[in-house]
């Protein structure tokens, strides 16, 4: 017998198991990953891994020859161990990145294995249906009524903003569409804090406007925009003869959890007739508290709203939205009509209506997760972040650290209060001491150190452990 008909056999298999090794085989992984789980607040939450190393344990799987998947599934798993920063880990301090939550998982699951298609109705209603109705609920936490809101599930808070930017410049000149930024009579010019996620450079320069049509407004001394300036810059581009289009206020700024004027800027927008995003990628998931609503005051005069689902809702990446007050912009920028697309007379084909073409099942995500824990699931998932960042602010004042921001939400940014220290070679040495992971950050012209509670799973334990890898940091660092 030849080698290659010897080989087709394993190759089907593994591609298409039997049933019954199918069912062992997914039993096997889920029992692996919940053991590696469990056992990860007990390990480094940044294992050291060096690149050359790296790059040979990932040389060493061989394509040449099918392998036994549970074999390779094993091996893969033990190099995610000792070979990531660990987000699932409750002393994960870091950049937004949650202990994603069962219910969010199993979706994952779910969604891999009925492997729907969103890009048209008729494809696929049920799912198509389940992302309406967690958009719906979504906007209406931000206080905007059932009717004449649209939305969309999207990979992330980037491509939220992205499509929000394409939305306003299509509002602003009719001819936006087809012609681009050749329909505007000025250079267009958008508006955000220079705290603001800097995705923007990126979105300006994907939507023609360039980079520099970019203003990025100075703050307050507090981290949050300052209105006077946004106003004295959009005057002076209107004298230049420039089009302002777009103002982005962020309720949650990255580095410091800050949350610009939102009543103010929309002033300013209503003003100036400019379209008024609010990207509250991380810190929208504060409207699910009562308090939610005074600390994002003014939110729901906004155009758009970007919010992540893979940020504090705590869902596995990438899930993220995109919410708009009107009902019509999302039609108006992204309809097309391919003849090989199925249409669906009666309801809305989210491909004609979002930047995505295929369409994976973001939505199941959050769906499931609100289903199984209920908004009450979500109360005490986002009030207890806010408690653990009160607990770790007066246990980081009593071991003589200087917490610097006072962000309504959950994040930290510190400074040692009696000495000059090398704040970056702080964070180092609690990173490679495995214990929490933290970074610094700049906050109003100074490097400051950055703590944010990202886990559901962190408790006190974790907060005593991160103070004290801190305070062994500081005295190794200082002079
Ligand atoms: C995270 C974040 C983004 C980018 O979102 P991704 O999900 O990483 O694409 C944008 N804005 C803010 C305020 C964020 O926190």
């Amino acid at each position: 017998m030849s080698q290659a008909s010897n080989e087709q056999p394993i190759r089907a298999e593994a591609c298409w198991p039997a049933h019954e090794a199918r069912v062992d085989t997914l039993a096997s992984v889920c029992a692996l990953l919940n053991r590696v789980v469990e056992d990860l607040p007990h390990k480094a939450v940044a294992p050291l891994c060096d690149l050359s190393n790296v790059r040979a344990a990932v040389a060493a799987f061989d394509f040449d020859a099918p392998t036994e998947p549970l074999t390779v599934v094993r091996r893969v798993v033990e190099l995610l161990e000792g070979g990531m920063v660990h987000t699932m880990h409750p002393g994960y301090f870091g950049l937004f990145n949650p202990t994603a939550t069962f219910p969010g998982i199993v979706a994952d699951l779910i969604t891999a294995h009925l492997n729907p298609q969103l890009s048209v109705w008729s494809h696929a209603p049920i799912p198509v249906e389940i992302e309406r109705r967690v958009i719906a609920e979504i906007a209406a936490l931000f206080g905007w009524p059932a009717n004449g809101t649209t939305g969309h599930f999207t990979s992330g808070g980037a491509e939220a903003n992205h499509t929000a930017l394409l939305l306003a410049l299509t509002d602003a000149a009719p001819g936006f569409a087809e012609a681009g930024t050749g329909a505007f009579s000025g250079a267009p010019r958008i508006y955000a804090s220079a705290d603001s996620h800097l995705a923007w450079l990126k979105i300006a320069h994907a939507v023609g406007i360039g980079r520099d049509a970019l203003r990025l407004i100075g703050t307050d001394g507090r981290g949050r925009l300052n209105p006077e300036q946004l106003r004295a810059a959009i005057e002076s581009d209107l004298a230049l003869g420039h089009r302002p289009v777009f103002i982005a206020a962020t309720a949650g700024t990255t580095n410091a959890g800050m949350i610009d004027p939102i009543g103010a800027c929309v002033a300013i927008a209503r003003n100036h007739r400019l379209w008024m995003h609010v990207d509250a990628a991380w810190g929208g998931a504060v409207a699910v508290l009562p308090k939610g609503q005074t600390t994002l005051v003014g939110i729901d005069a906004a155009d758009s709203i970007t919010v992540d689902a893979h940020k504090w809702l705590s869902v596995p990446m990438g899930a993220g939205m995109l919410l708009c007050r009107h009902p019509d912009p999302l039609g108006d920028t992204f309809n097309v009509a391919a003849s090989y697309m199925p249409a669906s007379l009666d309801s809305i084909d989210p491909y004609t209506h979002s930047m995505q073409w295929s369409r994976r099942f973001i939505g199941l995500k959050l769906f499931l997760s609100l289903a199984c824990m209920g908004w009450v699931g979500y109360r005490t998932l986002v009030q207890h972040s806010l408690d653990m960042a009160a607990e770790l602010r007066s246990r980081l004042t009593a071991s003589g650290w200087n917490v610097v921001n006072d962000s309504p939400l959950a994040v930290l940014c510190f400074t040692d209060s009696t000495r000059v220290l090398d704040l970056a070679a702080v964070a180092a040495h609690v990173v490679s001491d495995g214990r929490a992971w933290i970074s610094t950050a700049r906050f109003e012209g100074r490097t400051v150190l950055r703590a944010c509670i990202t886990s559901h799973r962190t408790a006190t334990l974790h907060l005593e452990r991160l103070v004290r890898a801190l305070d062994d940091a500081r005295q190794k660092v200082a002079p």
